[in-house]
C-alpha cells in the first residue's frame, strides 16, 4: 500500500480540512502522546516539520517494523498540525486500544526537566483536540480523550487509582510526559487539559461563521457543481461578471452556497 501523503496545517487550515472531509471510520477515542524523541532540541537543527515526519516515519517503518508512520496526527512547537497516517486508518498508538481511535503525538519531551512546552504549542494541542472532539462528537472526558501512560502493555486501563498514585512505574511508559498539562495522571487531565478543551469547543461552536467574501466570475462560462471537484455533476452555469458569494474552499474549489452543495473552481473567480 501507497505510504501517507504528509501535509502540514495550520490549526485554521486543518479545521477547514476536517469540516469539508467525511471519514468513514467510527472514532471514539483521541490518544495524546509525546514524541519523547525528536524533541524541542532536535528542532533546533532547522531541517523543517516534513523532515522530522519523514524522519519519524523512517523510524516506525524500519525499527518497530510498522507500515507506515504510526499517529494520524502531529502537532508542533510552531502551532502547526501534521497529517500523517490517513484518520481513516487504524494508528498504532497504544498496542492494544488503536481500534476506533486519533492517535496525536505531540512532538517534544513533556517529562518534567526537559521541553518547556511554547504558547503555541499549547493552544494548538488543545485546538486540535477540541475540533476532533467536534467532528466526532466527543467530549474531553477520561474515557474519550486519553494518555498513553493510561493503559498497560496489552492494551487495557489500569485501575484509576494505579495511575493517579503514581504507581505505574515501568509497565508503561510516562507519555504524553510528567509535566504535560500539569501531569500525566487522569486527576491532573481532569483538572489541567480537559477545562481547556472544554473551554476551546464552546468558545468554536460560539463563533460565528467566516465572514464571506465576495467574488466576481472571470470565466465567459463557469460550471458549478455538485461537489468539489470534475466529477462532480454539473447543476447550472454562470457567466463572466456574475457576483458569487464564497463560504468555504477547499482543494481549489469554492462553495458558492450557505444552503447547498454548490461548487465552482477558485481559479475562475477574481
Ligand atoms: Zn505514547
Amino acid at each position: 500500500m501507497a505510504l501517507a501523503q504528509f501535509h502540514i496545517y495550520t490549526p485554521q487550515d486543518f479545521q477547514q480540512y476536517l469540516v469539508n472531509t467525511v471519514f468513514s471510520r467510527s472514532i471514539k477515542m483521541i490518544q495524546n502522546h509525546h514524541t519523547w524523541e525528536p524533541n524541542y532540541s532536535s528542532l533546533s537543527a532547522n531541517q523543517g516539520e516534513m523532515y522530522w515526519l519523514e524522519s519519524m516515519r523512517d523510524y516506525h517503518i524500519h525499527n518497530n517494523g510498522w507500515s507506515d508512520i504510526a499517529q494520524n496526527l502531529t502537532t508542533f512547537p510552531s502551532g502547526n498540525i501534521g497529517l500523517c497516517r490517513p484518520i481513516n486508518i487504524t494508528p498504532a498508538g497504544i498496542f492494544g486500544a488503536n481500534s476506533g481511535a486519533i492517535c496525536i503525538e505531540n512532538l517534544g519531551n513533556f517529562d518534567a526537566g526537559h521541553d518547556q512546552m511554547t504558547l503555541p504549542h499549547k493552544d494548538n494541542i488543545v485546538f486540535l483536540n477540541a475540533v476532533l472532539c467536534i467532528k466526532f462528537n466527543l467530549k474531553p472526558v477520561k474515557e474519550q480523550v486519553v494518555y498513553h501512560h493510561w493503559f498497560d502493555r496489552t492494551g487495557k486501563r489500569f485501575p484509576e487509582s494505579v495511575v493517579n498514585n503514581n504507581q505505574v512505574g515501568n509497565q508503561q511508559k510516562t507519555c504524553p510526559g510528567t509535566a504535560f498539562f500539569g501531569t500525566n495522571t487522569i486527576t491532573s487531565a481532569e483538572a489541567n487539559f480537559f477545562p481547556l478543551i472544554d473551554n476551546k469547543i464552546k468558545q468554536l461552536n460560539e463563533t460565528p461563521a467566516p465572514p464571506i467574501t465576495s467574488r466576481i466570475v472571470n470565466a465567459s462560462v463557469l460550471n458549478v457543481r455538485s461537489g468539489p471537484g470534475t466529477s462532480f455533476p454539473v447543476l447550472r452555469t454562470l457567466t463572466q461578471g456574475t457576483e458569487v458569494s464564497v463560504y468555504t474552499t477547499t482543494n481549489q474549489w469554492s462553495k458558492i452556497s450557505n444552503t447547498a452543495d454548490e461548487w465552482v473552481f477558485s481559479s475562475y473567480l477574481s
